[in-house]
């Protein structure tokens, strides 16, 4: 991009979304990739994923928004093919799926990721590489303001999982260096819905009516993100527009 363009990029304050977002919903995992098993034979993390991000799309559509998934069957993806979607698909947010577990078979709770500010700075400056002068400056704020918004999204998000928890199941937010956050443009998060080897918490996620909560959880979370989050600011317009 000319240098002469970058005059017409118009950062600004924007009162809360209030709007319909589209949401691209990534259930974790799939086809060979088949993720933590559960203690149910034959039940990997993968099909409880889908499970859980077919019901959120349903209940995000039932809500007004626009709700789309990275797979709608079990079939493998790269995690480049995932976040790829986002920016095809036009999203305004992406969540990716996924159930833990531990060695010991031990630990149970929620989590909410954001993607570290290791991978994310490698990130910009790779995006960086590609550009010259103010377009630097343009791709750092952009990372900023996604990752401030990112880590809003993470908190509500964590804290609608954790609500109908007991208070040592709350497992907080986090940072990671999960590719599949990375490289985005919009506010990304990866939860960890509860660990499918736990006795109690793992027979618990095999079921669709706890399928059904936590959907309805990140549903309701996503809901209040769009309705009160405000955007510390956003690229409204470029020369050719399209870009934001
Ligand atoms: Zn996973």
């Amino acid at each position: 991009m000319r240098l002469g363009s970058i005059a017409l990029c118009l950062f600004v304050s924007l009162p809360a979304l209030g709007r319909p977002l589209t949401v691209l919903i990534d259930p974790g995992h799939g086809g060979s990739n088949v993720g933590a098993p559960s203690r149910h034979p034959g039940l990997y993390e993968k099909q409880i994923t889908l499970a859980i991000a077919r019901a959120l799309k349903q209940q995000l559509s039932l809500a007004g928004h626009r709700a789309l998934l990275s797979r709608d069957e079990d079939r493998f993806l790269t995690v480049r093919q995932r976040s790829r979607q986002a920016k095809q698909l036009g999203a305004d947010l992406f969540l990716s799926i996924h159930a833990n577990a531990s060695v010991a078979h031990d630990k149970h709770g929620v989590e909410t990721y954001v993607l570290d500010h290791q991978t994310a700075e490698l990130d910009e400056h790779r995006a960086s590489a590609a550009v010259t002068g103010a377009e630097v400056l343009f791709t750092g704020l952009r990372t900023l303001d996604v990752r401030q918004r990112s880590i809003a999204l993470g908190r509500v998000v964590q804290a609608a999982l954790a609500r109908e928890r007991a208070a040592e199941d709350n497992r907080g937010v986090r940072e990671g260096g999960y590719d599949v956050l990375a490289g985005l443009e919009v506010p990304a998060v990866l939860v960890e819905v509860g660990f499918l080897d736990h006795p109690a918490e793992g027979a618990r996620l095999l079921q669709a009516s706890e399928q059904q909560r936590i959907a309805y959880a990140l549903a309701q979370a996503i809901d209040q993100f769009a309705k009160s989050e405000p955007a510390p600011f956003a690229i409204l317009r470029r020369e050719n527009g399209g870009e934001r």
